[in-house]
């Protein structure tokens, strides 16, 4: 599943070749997730401006010709990619949303389906802003600080992996980073969020960020093309201290790496290191 950091790596491959592309047309394939929510039609001649990104959503906000504006807001879902093809062919059968502008065709795979293209007006009003009402904070937001963040972990009585996953509390921490933040931070997973003292919510808040930033540092250094996210995480993986590991030494106190299910995702920790 593409998590922030890959999405934030396609974010920074396409923002700044599409930043000003006059849009040609637009074309759909098979529904996704959510309707479009407004006839292709209307796309045609907009101009794209800078492409942001919240949570897992980007927005490619444009502007018509005539007063009025609005956007796209695209998320991957499960097994999204975005490609930006400089000399695009027929769609495949994965294909599901074409963006041809006089910059390029934005291409939209996905295999299963689960992400969507969604109109909106803008991201204040209906839909956009009912699909990012819930998100928590972005972790580099210089506003989401240790105090702030434990002030939100004291509200969840959840255990601290849940509440991370939900990302409510700020968006961003996958399974993956999730489970290496903790380990980095030395707290068990299964500890119930209220019960986090200040000084561990700052020791996890700067792990959540490391972790997260060494993600985005493999991501730009090691995909030559950003339509590879799925390769992201399992490069990333592959450097993980306790992710996908169980049965194996921890690095730090060499006892063997645990699995738990929370939630139905799987929890790795190590029992030494991480403390209740
Ligand atoms: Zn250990």
């Amino acid at each position: 599943m593409p998590e922030l950091p890959e999405v934030e790596v396609t974010r920074r491959g396409i923002a700044g070749p599409l930043k000003g592309a006059r849009v040609l047309a637009a074309q759909l394939g098979k529904p996704l997730r959510w309707p479009l929510g407004v006839s292709t039609d209307v796309l045609h001649g907009q101009q794209l401006g800078e492409i942001t990104r919240r949570g897992k959503y980007l927005w490619l906000p444009l502007t018509l010709p005539q007063p009025g504006e609005g956007g796209l807001l695209v998320h991957l879902g499960m097994s999204g990619s975005l490609a930006l093809l400089a000399q695009a062919g027929p769609p495949g059968p994965h294909d599901h949303f074409d963006l041809c502008t006089n910059q390029g065709t934005l291409r939209l795979n996905d295999p299963r389906r689960f992400g969507a293209v969604v109109w909106s007006a803008g991201l204040q009003t209906a839909p956009a802003a009912g699909l990012l009402q819930h998100l928590g904070a972005e972790p580099f937001d210089p506003a989401l600080t240790p105090q702030t963040f434990h002030a939100a972990l004291q509200r969840r009585r959840a255990p601290i992996k849940a509440v991370l996953l939900a990302g409510d509390v700020m968006v961003g921490a996958g399974n993956i980073y999730a489970c290496e933040a903790l380990f980095q931070a030395g707290i068990h997973p299964a500890l119930r969020a209220d019960r986090i003292s200040r000084p561990r919510a700052q020791r996890l808040l700067q792990a959540l960020r490391a972790t997260l930033a060494r993600a985005l540092e493999l991501g730009g250094s090691t995909l030559r093309d950003f339509t590879d996210v799925h390769g992201m995480s399992g490069n990333f993986q592959s450097h993980a201290a306790v992710y996908g590991r169980a049965g194996q030494p921890c690095a730090r106190c060499l006892q063997p790496i645990r699995r738990l299910v929370q939630a139905q995702r799987s929890t790795y920790y190590c029992a030494g290191c991480q403390r209740r």
